[in-house]
């Protein structure tokens, strides 16, 4: 699948006038492909091999970057460590108690709740979030063992 929005995504930054450097393209490649929504930390620990000069401040100046063009989400949870989302696309999360592990699913939005939230309250509304949580299947299966 990858190689084509890999494509479209260096297009996407080169109509930004964003310079594309080999770490630029290994963090975006990992993105597209893992689909885990991963962390900054795990992004760097996952290329560090590959590029021993790049830090974990890098990464984020990166991520920065495909967040301003529009190409990734950043999921914030609390004070735990962003997660970054490759698919743009509107979807839903729903994430694992035991290992924080987040996979996407598609239903449609509760545009209503919206609408609703604006009608009782007078906020301007401008989007939402809606996680499900449980027990991922790995984590069912290592319960059971
Ligand atoms: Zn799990
Ligand atoms: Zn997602």
């Amino acid at each position: 699948m990858s190689e084509m929005r890999i494509q479209e995504a260096m297009e996407t930054l080169k109509g930004s006038g964003v310079r594309i450097t080999p770490q630029r393209h290994a963090i975006l490649e990992y993105l597209l492909q893992s689909m885990s929504h991963p962390t900054a930390d795990e992004i760097y620990k996952a290329l560090e091999g590959k590029f021993p000069n790049m830090s974990v401040a890098t990464v984020y100046n990166n991520l920065r970057v495909f967040k301003e063009v529009g190409l990734v989400r950043e999921l914030t949870y609390g004070d735990s460590s962003s997660r970054f989302d490759c698919n743009i696309s509107d979807h839903y999360h729903v994430i694992c108690e035991k290992c924080g592990k987040i996979v996407d699913f598609h239903y449609p939005g509760f545009y209503e709740v919206e609408k609703l939230a604006e009608h009782v309250t007078g906020f301007q509304v401008s989007h939402h979030r809606m996680e499900v949580y449980g027990t991922c299947p790995d984590c069912k299966e290592k319960e059971q063992h």
